[in-house]
């Protein structure tokens, strides 16, 4: 049975890092300047008939150490319209509503693009991914400020279907929907970092 929350999410995905580092750490999600840089086009360019599909993510307030801030992102409709002043762009319907990119075909057949739009059109509403990390805790939102502990109950020796029943219980309480609350929320908080999170 699917595991639903209260805000009828549906857990359909949950990730599990096996390393504390598992990600580069590295300056994650560009901000503007490298993004604008001509070689920005020229990538695009380069994937092109590549059988490879880009995706562009805006600059995102994950972890502590990526110096993010609002003036910084640039917005999808910016990048796209870019995009498709010099390679004309079509919408191409979502295959998942969970699917966080917003999926572009190529109107010449040369392939697929996707923008995801974190901060300007969040998902929160069909957000149905968790983490767990290596240290065994729980996150239900990439922009947690705190997790659960599952680690701890494990070495205390609860079985399979109590740590379900766990992982259930904290599924089915999730209220978060950062991106959505972000311009509402007083001062920020730190976030696990992503190479913790691992994605
Ligand atoms: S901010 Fe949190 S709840 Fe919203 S889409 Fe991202 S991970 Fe999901």
């Amino acid at each position: 049975m699917p595991l639903i929350n209260k805000r009828g999410r549906p857990l359909k995905d949950l990730r599990i890092s096996v390393l504390d580092r598992c990600n580069l750490r590295r300056t994650y999600r560009m901000p503007e300047e490298p993004l604008l840089r001509p070689g920005f086009v020229d990538l695009i360019e380069h994937f092109r008939h590549s059988g490879h599909t880009i995706r562009l993510i805006e600059f995102m307030d994950v972890g502590n150490v990526n110096q993010w801030n609002l003036e910084s992102v640039v917005p999808s409709a910016e990048l796209m319209k870019t995009i498709h002043d010099r390679c004309p762009l079509r919408p191409v319907a979502q295959q998942l509503n969970s699917e966080p990119a917003r999926r572009y075909a190529f109107e010449d057949g040369a392939g697929e693009i996707g923008f995801i739009s974190s901060i300007g059109q969040p998902f929160c509403g069909d957000c149905s991914r968790a983490r767990i990390t290596a240290d065994g805790v729980f996150y239900s939102c990439l922009l947690s400020t705190n997790g659960t502990d599952l680690l701890t109950k494990i070495r205390a020796g609860i079985d399979t279907d109590q740590l379900i029943d766990e992982i259930q219980a904290l599924w089915g309480k999730r209220a978060d929907r950062y991106s959505e609350l972000r311009s509402n929320l007083p001062a920020r908080q730190p976030h696990i970092e992503m190479y913790q999170m691992g994605g």
